[in-house]
């Protein structure tokens, strides 16, 4: 399942800056998650509650925050908004668009106690 694959790295990179930083505790986990990144934010969380068990995050809250969906269209020469991997330019209608943002998966901060 990608999602437990997503947050089993997530919890990795917690624990690393947990070490680096000498937090014993996190408690809330913000997270970018892009339009066009395909990640299901229920299973999402689900996942994490079960990756974080034993870990600095254990019981932390994960904040999903939504980044929307852009791309560039060489023909409109400007950026343009969209909702699906695939989708053609809502201006112009052509295919060859740049996914600007949208894609990512980033954890944006961490609250620590
Ligand atoms: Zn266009």
């Amino acid at each position: 399942m990608h999602e437990m694959s997503l947050t089993r790295s997530m919890v990795g990179i917690i624990e690393g800056q947990a070490a680096t930083h000498g937090f014993q505790r996190v408690s809330r986990v913000r997270l970018e998650i892009g339009e066009l990144s395909c990640v299901d934010p229920e299973a999402l969380t689900f996942c994490f509650d079960a990756a974080t068990r034993d870990t600095v995050a254990e019981g932390a809250t994960l904040a999903i925050l939504t980044v929307p969906g852009q791309a560039w269209c060489r023909d409109c020469d400007m950026a343009v908004p969209i909702g699906q991997r695939g989708e053609p330019c809502p201006r112009c209608g052509d295919y060859r668009l740049q996914i600007r943002a949208g894609d990512e998966i980033r954890i944006k901060d961490l609250e620590v106690d």
